[in-house]
């Protein structure tokens, strides 16, 4: 049923230093993988030429080979923004081209989300239905293999509180 004509568009790697905003918010995603997935070679931005002649290209967050999976990036208008769009797009290339939860949570074994914390972009683990195992941040993106302690702000520490 499909035309011949349509060929799938070749993409293109993209060389660091077209996009500035990507590159850094890249640079700080790759930190993330290089401490969860250490046999794989960082992540790269890959273009797709637009199906019209005057639309811009699309770019993609892509594995080392340039398989990628989920949306293009869209402008980016701040660093923020930037590195929310990048982590995203690399969490869905990840999961889907390596048929893995990205990035996992060390304490629970959860696949994690991406969430704001104190201002900052975190990777957040939903935690488990147990009461000693609540929703918490595990690190700032590009800082997960730095250990945190789950937060648990809304319990005061009780002494002698029985592991489970
Ligand atoms: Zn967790």
């Amino acid at each position: 049923m499909h035309p011949s004509f349509l060929s799938p568009p070749e993409p293109r790697f993209v060389p660091e230093g077209e996009h500035p905003l990507w590159d850094e918010a890249l640079a700080v995603v790759n930190r993330d993988v290089a401490a969860t997935l250490p046999e794989q070679r960082p992540l790269c931005l890959i273009a797709y030429p637009g199906w019209e002649q005057d639309e811009a290209e699309r770019i993609y967050v892509a594995l080392a080979n340039g398989d990628s999976h989920g949306n293009s990036l869209g402008p980016g208008t701040s660093a923020a923004q930037a590195l929310l769009a990048v982590a995203e797009a690399a969490q869905d290339t990840i999961t889907e081209c390596l048929w893995q939860a990205w990035p996992v949570c060390t304490l629970h074994g959860l696949g994690m989300h991406m969430a704001e914390d104190a201002g900052r972009a975190s990777w957040r683990c939903a935690g488990t239905s147990r009461p000693s195992d609540p929703g918490h941040v595990r690190a700032a993106i590009g800082e997960l293999d730095t250990i945190h302690r789950p937060r648990r702000p809304n319990r005061k520490r009780r002494k002698d509180r029985k592991p489970r």
